[in-house]
């Protein structure tokens, strides 16, 4: 079975909870546990956050969060068409965060590696960001079910 949802929204901070809400809503289908179900959100509301704070600096633009939902894992894809990221490799290292003054920690990309099964981001200047997530359910096997 494959279902999806796509959704788009302004980048502004009030809109965060509401994606990574909407994202735990949909991926009930797939019955994860409650630990599952609060990776996913931490790594959402990462992801939906770098978009809304680094992405438009504070201007205007839209964050689109597209999910699909196969087989036992879900697959988000965070985007945005902000100002992108020069050097991902630096981007991707623990602490590093070009907004020390705002007190970033710079540990966004790493608590997504963390939290899910699958991370990809692609991102360049002037095109924008795309973060690709991805969480397969039940991983822990079927007997934790008996
Ligand atoms: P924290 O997530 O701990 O609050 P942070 O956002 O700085 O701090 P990361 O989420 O790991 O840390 O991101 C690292 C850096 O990558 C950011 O400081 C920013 O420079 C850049 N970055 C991340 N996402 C985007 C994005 N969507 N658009 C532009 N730059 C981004
Ligand atoms: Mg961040």
């Amino acid at each position: 079975m494959k279902d999806s949802m796509i959704l788009e929204i302004p980048a502004l901070s009030q809109n965060e909870p509401f994606a990574r809400d909407t994202v735990a809503a949909f991926c009930a289908r797939l019955d994860p546990s409650l630990d599952e179900l609060s990776d996913v959100k931490t790594a959402v509301s990462e992801a939906v956050t770098n978009s809304i704070v680094h992405a438009y600096a504070g201007g205007e633009g839209i964050v689109r969060i597209e999910c699909v939902a196969e087989d036992c894992t879900l697959h988000i894809i965070v985007s945005d068409s902000g100002k992108g990221i020069a050097d991902t490799a630096r981007a991707l290292e623990p602490f590093f965060t070009t907004a020390e003054e705002e007190e970033r920690s710079g540990m966004g990309f790493t608590i997504m590696q963390t939290f899910m099964t699958g991370f990809r981001l692609e991102s360049s200047p002037g095109a924008g960001t795309k973060v690709y997530l991805s969480k397969r359910f039940g991983a822990g096997g079927a007997a934790d079910d008996r």
